[in-house]
């Protein structure tokens, strides 16, 4: 049953990259927060601000009127929920979870299965726009779950997001199956221009003349157009997202190919393309750094010469500007 009295106390758990900024939204807004975090540290700002610190998931559940986690992985997220101070240990019945973090719907399944009787109201709610835009309270948000529950819980996503682009996209997992399909979508745009700017170029032709017949043909995309400039403007392979979470993100997206009984040939190759960066680069390396195993297979970085045109046109301001708001997959 939903709950007509508004949340007030919220309580968040995971105060990293993503969480730190979302809480500031949430404490601007109002909310009084109750946090936690393996890193006690990342709590200080916060609660200078007025925040709760609390020391066990448990206790975090048991403080508020909603639970928000934004972890790392779905073993992360696991972690916080089970055992005498876990999650659920603290939740009243009737009380509310909701998983922010980019993850696979198994684990707020199970939750809801093995806790049927208890009215518990779980949402899925990842997101896009980076670390900067959970700072700046921008982020796209894509929520999954019974749309009362969604409603009741519209304000605290305004306060984090972007309300034209807080998207309830159906039911239970539907907000992570979003999720991870665009960035699925989005990788495999990278590596598929990848190779195409290497056969082309290599094929003699000029890399900026590919690339405007490429954007003026019905092979276009917002990749090709936006988001590699960064790397043929300025080498910039993004390390703003690391390619270590990029693999975490591409397994997961193996793993809901394969739970839901879809062949996934391409995104299982694109995986590898990835994996194979990350062992070539590091951990750290950006997310668009498989772009530079073709650059080393052809033996030229891809790189537009600098523009010389005397004063840029508002079109070619307002390309640069998307490029730089929509650019990558986080
Ligand atoms: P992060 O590693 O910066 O932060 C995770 C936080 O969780 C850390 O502060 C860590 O100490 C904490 N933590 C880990 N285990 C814990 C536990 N058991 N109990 C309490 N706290 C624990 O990660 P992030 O970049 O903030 O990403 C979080 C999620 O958001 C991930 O699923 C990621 O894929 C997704 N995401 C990230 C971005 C991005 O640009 N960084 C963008 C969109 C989505």
């Amino acid at each position: 049953m939903t709950s007509p009295t508004p949340p007030t106390r919220i309580g968040f758990i995971g105060l990293g990259n993503m969480g730190s900024g979302m809480t500031r939204n949430l404490q601007r807004a109002g909310y009084q927060l109750i946090v936690n975090d393996i890193r006690p540290d990342s709590a200080e700002a916060l609660i200078a601000g007025g925040a709760l610190w609390a020391d066990s998931p448990a206790a975090v559940a048991a403080g508020s009127d909603v639970v928000i986690t934004m972890l790392p992985t779905p073993r992360h997220v696991e972690a916080v929920l089970h055992g005498s101070t876990g999650i659920l240990a603290g939740l009243a019945d009737g009380g509310a979870w909701v998983d922010m973090s980019t993850s696979v719907p198994e684990v707020a399944n199970r939750v809801r299965s093995e806790n049927a009787a208890r009215g518990l109201r779980v949402l899925d709610a990842p997101v896009s726009g980076m670390a900067v835009g959970a700072a700046n309270g921008r982020l796209q948000i894509f929520v999954g779950g019974d749309p009362a529950d969604v409603a009741w819980l519209r304000p605290v996503f305004e306060a984090m997001g972007d309300p034209e682009r807080i998207l309830h996209v159906g039911g239970h997992g539907a907000g992570y199956a979003v999720k991870l399909m665009i960035n699925q979508l989005w990788f495999s745009h990278l590596v598929a221009t990848a190779e195409v700017l290497s056969i082309g170029v290599k094929a003699g032709v000029d890399l900026a003349t590919l690339r405007t017949a490429l954007i003026a043909s019905p092979a276009n995309s917002n990749f090709i157009e936006h988001d590699v400039l960064s790397i043929l403007n300025g080498g910039d392979y993004d390390e703003g997202f690391a390619i270590a979470l990029a693999c975490k993100d591409l397994g997961l997206s193996i793993d809901l190919a394969r739970a839901v009984g879809v062949p996934a040939e391409l995104s299982g190759l694109v995986e590898q393309i990835y994996r194979r960066a990350r062992a070539q680069y590091g951990d750290r390396a950006g997310e668009m750094t498989p772009v530079r195993l073709y650059e080393e297979l052809i033996g030229v970085d891809l790189r537009l010469a600098p523009d010389t045109s005397p004063v840029p046109t508002p079109a070619a301001g307002a390309a640069t500007a998307a490029a730089t708001e929509t650019g990558l997959a986080a």
